[in-house]
């Protein structure tokens, strides 16, 4: 079975379109991409990638789409070979890699791995219900008396006392903190056995360097712009 998707070169996420068919002129099978891979601006850029052994296959092709580079275009087409619906985090994985490489400008990059990783984790919580919200009292907390809607406290180092985040609002986190995303409580590892760690999502664990999981991993209570300013630094 062959599958078509179209893919927009904006920082927006969800952006992948599954479509009926494509208009195509050269196809370069993203297997065969090499370091010198050139295409003409004005041509429409489409990538074949086959399905068949897609998860041993998957290290091998990434490496293939890092010699993809931007060439002022704003959209690209994949056409999907041997498409099987089990393999669709893989395809994405992979489509979503090209469009890093395709991104004008490092900023959009890394806020287009940023915003798509936070969706993705947002999705998790939200799809399997993992902290099964009642009454503003999550499932661990359910014998406490907090409802301020986040569980990410810490220690004043001043007072000892425990304060809440600047960024919590009105029971809502402001701003998009990857790391407090990220993170689950003894609770959840212990009797839902959920945890993500960087080296399960592929474009956090393909695209940054050790110091960057690093700032991804203990960069909890912070700001969106101040953590990719981080990532930035440190590239
Ligand atoms: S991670 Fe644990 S403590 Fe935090 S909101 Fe979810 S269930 Fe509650
Ligand atoms: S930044 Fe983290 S600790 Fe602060 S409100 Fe948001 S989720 Fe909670």
């Amino acid at each position: 079975m062959e599958v078509y998707y179209k893919v927009k070169l904006d920082e927006k996420i969800n952006d992948i379109e599954k479509v009926e068919s494509i208009k195509k002129s050269n196809v370069y099978n993203l297997s065969n991409i090499k370091s010198n891979f050139q295409y003409d601006n004005d041509e429409i850029l489409t990538f074949s990638l086959d399905c068949n052994n897609i998860v041993k296959e998957k290290n091998k092709i990434f490496k293939k789409i890092k010699h993809i580079k931007n060439n002022n275009i704003n959209s690209f087409q994949v056409v999907v070979f041997n498409y099987n619906k089990n393999n669709e985090l893989h395809i994405f994985d992979l489509i979503k890699s090209i469009k890093v490489m395709l991104l004008p400008t490092i900023l959009e990059k890394y806020n287009y791995i940023y915003d798509t990783v936070c969706d993705y984790l947002d999705n998790e919580f939200a799809y399997k219900n993992i902290c099964e919200f009642k009454d503003d009292k999550c499932i661990a907390k359910r014998d406490f008396n907090c409802t301020c809607g986040c569980c990410r406290h810490f220690k004043s180092i001043f007072s000892n006392e425990i304060v809440q985040c600047k960024y919590l609002i009105n029971k809502r986190c402001s701003t998009k903190c990857i790391t407090c995303k990220m993170f689950t409580c003894n609770y959840i590892v212990k009797n839902k056995k959920i945890k993500f760690r960087i080296k399960d999502i592929f474009l956090l664990r393909k695209f940054l360097n050790p110091v960057q999981k690093l700032i991804i991993l203990i960069s909890y209570f912070t700001s969106k712009e101040k953590i990719i300013k981080r990532l930035l630094i440190c590239r």
